[in-house]
Protein backbone atom coordinates (compact mmCIF):
# COMPACT_ATOMS: atom_id res chain seq x y z
CA UNK A 1 0.00 0.00 0.00
CA UNK A 2 1.89 2.75 -1.64
CA UNK A 3 0.88 5.88 1.27
CA UNK A 4 1.79 3.76 3.85
CA UNK A 5 4.84 2.60 2.62
CA UNK A 6 5.52 6.54 1.94
CA UNK A 7 4.78 7.55 5.43
CA UNK A 8 7.36 4.72 6.42
CA UNK A 9 10.00 6.14 4.43
CA UNK A 10 8.93 9.49 5.85
CA UNK A 11 8.83 8.87 9.81
CA UNK A 12 9.70 5.53 9.94
CA UNK A 13 13.08 4.99 12.02
CA UNK A 14 15.64 1.71 12.10
CA UNK A 15 16.59 1.12 15.56
CA UNK A 16 18.72 -1.33 17.09
CA UNK A 17 17.69 -5.31 16.66
CA UNK A 18 15.89 -4.95 13.77
CA UNK A 19 13.50 -2.94 14.56
CA UNK A 20 11.33 -0.44 12.53
CA UNK A 21 10.23 2.39 14.95
CA UNK A 22 6.65 4.43 13.51
CA UNK A 23 5.19 5.12 16.97
CA UNK A 24 4.96 8.96 14.76
CA UNK A 25 1.21 7.02 13.59
CA UNK A 26 0.99 3.64 14.11
CA UNK A 27 1.90 2.72 17.45
CA UNK A 28 2.07 5.53 20.23
CA UNK A 29 0.50 8.19 18.29
CA UNK A 30 -2.04 7.26 15.30
CA UNK A 31 -3.16 8.38 12.06
CA UNK A 32 -6.61 7.47 11.67
CA UNK A 33 -7.09 8.65 8.00
CA UNK A 34 -4.61 6.58 7.01
CA UNK A 35 -5.58 3.71 9.34
CA UNK A 36 -9.07 4.17 7.88
CA UNK A 37 -7.17 3.40 4.07
CA UNK A 38 -5.40 0.44 5.35
CA UNK A 39 -9.34 -0.96 7.04
CA UNK A 40 -10.54 -0.75 3.18
CA UNK A 41 -7.31 -2.26 2.08
CA UNK A 42 -7.73 -5.32 4.09
CA UNK A 43 -11.78 -5.45 3.27
CA UNK A 44 -10.74 -5.08 -0.45
CA UNK A 45 -8.23 -7.96 -0.06
CA UNK A 46 -10.24 -9.78 2.24
CA UNK A 47 -13.54 -9.28 0.43
CA UNK A 48 -15.90 -12.56 0.27
CA UNK A 49 -14.31 -14.67 2.72
CA UNK A 50 -17.70 -14.55 5.10
CA UNK A 51 -15.12 -13.30 7.82
CA UNK A 52 -17.34 -12.92 11.33
CA UNK A 53 -15.23 -11.78 13.71
CA UNK A 54 -11.55 -10.01 13.92
CA UNK A 55 -9.03 -11.30 16.26
CA UNK A 56 -6.13 -9.35 17.49
CA UNK A 57 -3.40 -8.61 20.74
CA UNK A 58 -3.10 -5.90 23.07
CA UNK A 59 -2.49 -2.73 22.64
CA UNK A 60 -1.05 -1.98 19.63
CA UNK A 61 -3.24 -4.15 17.09
CA UNK A 62 -6.32 -2.92 18.70
CA UNK A 63 -6.90 0.46 16.98
CA UNK A 64 -6.09 -1.33 13.56
CA UNK A 65 -9.10 -4.11 13.91
CA UNK A 66 -11.31 -1.57 14.78
CA UNK A 67 -11.23 0.45 12.32
CA UNK A 68 -10.85 -2.36 9.98
CA UNK A 69 -13.63 -3.89 11.49
CA UNK A 70 -16.19 -0.87 10.18
CA UNK A 71 -15.41 -2.21 6.73
CA UNK A 72 -15.78 -5.77 7.63
CA UNK A 73 -18.84 -5.37 10.01
CA UNK A 74 -17.97 -7.95 12.35
CA UNK A 75 -16.61 -7.50 16.09
CA UNK A 76 -13.46 -7.10 17.32
CA UNK A 77 -11.77 -9.32 20.20
CA UNK A 78 -8.25 -9.00 21.38
CA UNK A 79 -5.92 -11.20 23.04
CA UNK A 80 -4.93 -10.10 26.36
CA UNK A 81 -1.92 -10.20 28.32
CA UNK A 82 -2.79 -10.10 31.42
CA UNK A 83 -4.80 -12.17 33.78
CA UNK A 84 -7.33 -9.60 34.99
CA UNK A 85 -10.42 -10.52 37.68
CA UNK A 86 -12.42 -9.33 35.06
CA UNK A 87 -11.49 -12.30 32.50
CA UNK A 88 -14.21 -15.21 32.81
CA UNK A 89 -12.31 -18.67 33.85
CA UNK A 90 -12.52 -20.59 30.72
CA UNK A 91 -10.23 -19.07 28.20
CA UNK A 92 -7.98 -19.73 25.66
CA UNK A 93 -3.92 -19.21 26.25
CA UNK A 94 -0.81 -19.13 24.19
CA UNK A 95 2.13 -18.54 25.23
CA UNK A 96 3.83 -16.45 23.18
CA UNK A 97 7.35 -14.97 22.72
CA UNK A 98 7.95 -10.66 22.49
CA UNK A 99 9.77 -9.48 19.66
CA UNK A 100 10.20 -6.22 21.04
CA UNK A 101 10.37 -7.04 24.88
CA UNK A 102 12.60 -10.25 24.80
CA UNK A 103 10.26 -11.81 27.28
CA UNK A 104 7.61 -14.69 26.86
CA UNK A 105 3.77 -14.09 28.32
CA UNK A 106 0.40 -15.69 27.70
CA UNK A 107 -1.92 -13.92 25.73
CA UNK A 108 -6.08 -14.89 26.61
CA UNK A 109 -9.07 -15.05 25.03
CA UNK A 110 -12.48 -15.58 26.92
CA UNK A 111 -13.99 -18.75 25.66
CA UNK A 112 -17.22 -17.14 25.03
CA UNK A 113 -15.62 -14.87 22.11
CA UNK A 114 -14.61 -17.91 20.02
CA UNK A 115 -16.72 -20.30 18.14
CA UNK A 116 -16.65 -23.38 16.10
CA UNK A 117 -18.27 -21.40 13.25
CA UNK A 118 -16.35 -18.50 13.71
CA UNK A 119 -13.64 -17.74 10.59
CA UNK A 120 -11.11 -15.61 12.00
CA UNK A 121 -9.71 -12.30 10.37
CA UNK A 122 -6.66 -12.02 12.69
CA UNK A 123 -5.21 -8.54 12.34
CA UNK A 124 -1.60 -6.79 14.05
CA UNK A 125 0.29 -4.54 13.51
CA UNK A 126 3.76 -6.14 12.84
CA UNK A 127 4.81 -9.53 11.60
CA UNK A 128 8.27 -10.27 12.45
CA UNK A 129 9.36 -13.61 13.99
CA UNK A 130 5.53 -14.65 13.29
CA UNK A 131 5.48 -15.78 17.33
CA UNK A 132 2.21 -13.68 18.02
CA UNK A 133 0.27 -14.56 14.89
CA UNK A 134 1.17 -17.96 15.57
CA UNK A 135 0.02 -17.45 19.12
CA UNK A 136 -3.41 -15.89 18.01
CA UNK A 137 -3.18 -19.10 14.97
CA UNK A 138 -3.34 -21.60 18.17
CA UNK A 139 -6.26 -19.96 20.38
CA UNK A 140 -8.51 -20.15 17.07
CA UNK A 141 -7.86 -23.71 16.33
CA UNK A 142 -8.27 -24.73 19.86
CA UNK A 143 -11.93 -23.43 19.52
CA UNK A 144 -12.72 -25.30 16.63
CA UNK A 145 -13.00 -21.84 14.92
CA UNK A 146 -11.26 -21.16 11.21
CA UNK A 147 -8.57 -18.62 10.39
CA UNK A 148 -9.47 -17.25 7.15
CA UNK A 149 -6.23 -15.60 7.11
CA UNK A 150 -3.29 -12.94 8.88
CA UNK A 151 -3.27 -9.50 7.75
CA UNK A 152 -0.43 -7.11 9.19
CA UNK A 153 0.47 -3.51 8.32
CA UNK A 154 3.84 -3.95 8.28
CA UNK A 155 5.78 -7.84 7.28
CA UNK A 156 9.19 -7.69 8.88
CA UNK A 157 9.80 -9.61 5.08
CA UNK A 158 13.48 -10.43 6.06
CA UNK A 159 12.35 -12.21 8.96
CA UNK A 160 11.45 -15.90 9.03
CA UNK A 161 7.70 -15.47 10.32
CA UNK A 162 5.83 -14.79 6.69
CA UNK A 163 7.82 -17.29 4.79
CA UNK A 164 6.87 -19.85 8.10
CA UNK A 165 3.31 -19.26 8.03
CA UNK A 166 3.09 -19.26 4.42
CA UNK A 167 4.97 -23.01 4.56
CA UNK A 168 1.81 -24.05 6.82
CA UNK A 169 -0.67 -22.78 4.35
CA UNK A 170 -2.06 -19.83 6.21
CA UNK A 171 -2.75 -16.54 3.96
CA UNK A 172 -0.47 -14.19 5.00
CA UNK A 173 -1.32 -10.35 3.44
CA UNK A 174 0.85 -7.55 4.47
CA UNK A 175 0.28 -3.82 3.74
CA UNK A 176 4.05 -2.84 3.62
CA UNK A 177 6.58 -5.70 3.74
CA UNK A 178 9.81 -3.97 4.35
CA UNK A 179 12.42 -6.38 2.12
CA UNK A 180 15.90 -4.95 4.25
CA UNK A 181 16.48 -2.12 6.23
CA UNK A 182 20.05 -0.83 7.53
CA UNK A 183 20.35 0.90 10.97
CA UNK A 184 23.55 2.98 10.05
CA UNK A 185 22.01 4.81 6.89
CA UNK A 186 18.55 3.97 7.79
CA UNK A 187 17.47 2.87 4.61
CA UNK A 188 14.38 0.80 4.22
CA UNK A 189 13.62 -0.84 0.95
CA UNK A 190 9.95 -2.36 0.55
CA UNK A 191 9.60 -5.75 -1.52
CA UNK A 192 7.80 -5.31 -4.77
CA UNK A 193 5.06 -7.24 -5.57
CA UNK A 194 4.02 -8.47 -8.84
CA UNK A 195 1.70 -6.31 -10.34
P1 LIG B 1 6.43 -11.44 16.02
O1 LIG B 1 5.62 -12.16 17.04
O2 LIG B 1 5.93 -11.64 14.60
O3 LIG B 1 7.89 -11.69 16.14
O4 LIG B 1 6.30 -9.90 16.33
C1 LIG B 1 5.09 -9.26 16.20
C2 LIG B 1 4.86 -8.32 17.34
O5 LIG B 1 6.05 -7.70 17.78
C3 LIG B 1 3.95 -7.22 16.86
O6 LIG B 1 2.73 -7.35 17.57
C4 LIG B 1 4.65 -5.93 17.19
O7 LIG B 1 3.99 -5.31 18.25
C5 LIG B 1 6.04 -6.31 17.62
N1 LIG B 1 7.08 -5.97 16.63
C6 LIG B 1 7.87 -6.85 15.97
N2 LIG B 1 8.77 -6.22 15.21
C7 LIG B 1 8.53 -4.90 15.35
C8 LIG B 1 9.16 -3.73 14.80
O8 LIG B 1 10.10 -3.76 14.01
N3 LIG B 1 8.63 -2.54 15.18
C9 LIG B 1 7.57 -2.46 16.04
N4 LIG B 1 7.14 -1.23 16.34
N5 LIG B 1 6.98 -3.54 16.59
C10 LIG B 1 7.45 -4.74 16.25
Amino acid sequence: MKRLEERIQKEGLVKKGNVLKVDAFLNHQMDIELFNEMGKEFRRLFPDEGITKILTIEASGIGIACIAAQYFHVPVVFAKKSQSLNLDAEQYRAKIESYTHKKTYDVIVSKKYLKPEDNILILDDFLAAGRAAEGLIDIVRSAGATVAGVGVAVEKYFQEGGKRLREKGVRVEALAAVQSMDEATGKIVFLRQEE
